[in-house]
């Protein structure tokens, strides 16, 4: 099949394997931003270490490997749309955002290439890389123990991650990472363990060069369907939000408050069309995972449509704050207690 047809309707896209594809990083998006990547390595010192870029379904570094996976819905703008819709977050919006997570990733590729992990030292700053990896962690927002680089307090995930976030700051072009951290002794500490090792490393040949295209594009049998219909997450409802709702839009404006005469627009809409930036946002501040978040919006959204609630048109930004707000004192008690409501 030519590629113009599966271009023609996200049902066709869905339907194809994506091995069938065809996707490749030479002659995508990706290429002129690998390539300056491989200048910001060589300006950073990095002299005897590259990695291998391969397209797979997440950003990754398969364990003690050199190789970093690129999601493959970044190859392709249909791809980077649909995924958008069906997963509501892009990692790698922009050539800068590609670039911020390209750092990270190469502080995996770093650590596994000198086993940075076995040191002594490396295990004082950022802890033992056994460590359980748990995906649903719980960050401490704005601690001061760790950098800040990648949406969602991500260094606090695992020890592993600390040092990639750390590694990733470290190598930003342009960043006083001295002085933006002067305030925080442990982050700084970790920096400048990071500088240390790195002026130590620049002439050293990697222990490890090993390539591993795990997940690989070319091997996904399965279709784009498939993969979103995997990702989608059941997260539990909790019950009693009718009440918040209430205060909300009540509050605003009914049908009957004559203090306003603008057209009344249905509440269902708007948390709609807040699925588009909420959930990243509550992520990058809170930790809370935009599949949640865009989980929890709908169910407000069919709350709110079963309770016909409104707002006046010349009240949205009061009704988007509020929302915004409820959202995340919300997605808050999750991060800490584990649940919506305590
Ligand atoms: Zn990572």
């Amino acid at each position: 099949m030519p590629t113009q047809e599966f271009t023609s309707g996200s049902a066709e896209l869905l339907s194809m394997p994506i091995h069938e594809l065809g996707l490749k990083i030479e002659g995508s998006r990706l290429e002129p931003i690998l390539a300056e990547f491989d200048q910001e390595l060589k300006r950073a010192g990095i002299r005897r270490l590259r990695p291998h870029y391969y397209l797979s379904t997440e950003w990754g570094v398969p364990w003690n490997s050199v190789s970093i996976a690129i999601p493959f819905y970044l190859a392709r703008d249909d791809l980077t749309v649909l995924h958008a819709r069906h997963n509501g977050h892009v990692e790698g919006t922009s050539r800068r955002d590609v670039l911020r997570y390209l750092r990270h990733e190469m502080g995996h590729v770093v650590n596994y290439a000198y086993s940075l992990y076995e040191r002594q030292e490396w295990v004082h700053h950022f802890g033992s890389i056994t460590q359980p990896y748990e995906e649903e962690y719980r960050p401490d927002p704005f601690s001061r123990r760790f950098v800040r680089h990648l949406p969602g307090w991500y260094a606090q995930k695992h020890p592993d991650e600390d040092w990639a976030e750390t590694f990733a700051v470290w190598m930003t072009p342009g960043l006083d990472w001295r002085a933006e951290h002067a305030d925080r002794p442990e982050a700084l500490a970790k920096l400048r363990y990071c500088d240390r090792t790195m002026t130590a490393l620049a002439d050293r040949d990697p222990l490890i060069t090993t390539e591993d295209r795990d997940e690989d594009v070319s091997n996904l049998k399965y279709t784009l369907g498939e993969l979103y219909s995997h990702t989608a997450t059941a997260t539990e409802m909790p019950g009693g939000l009718d009440g918040s709702l209430r205060t909300i839009f009540e509050e605003l404006g009914t049908w009957e408050d004559t203090t306003t005469t603008a057209p009344r627009r249905p509440a269902a809409g708007l948390l709609q069309r807040l699925e588009q930036d909420l959930p990243a946002n509550v992520y990058r501040w809170t930790g809370h995972f935009p599949e949640h978040t865009r989980a929890l919006l709908r169910h407000l959204a069919r709350r709110a449509e079963e309770l016909q609630q409104v707002y006046p048109a010349d009240r949205e930004l009061q009704a988007s704050l509020a929302v915004t707000t409820l959202v995340t004192a919300l997605a808050m008690n999750h991060v800490r207690h584990g649940s919506y409501l305590p």
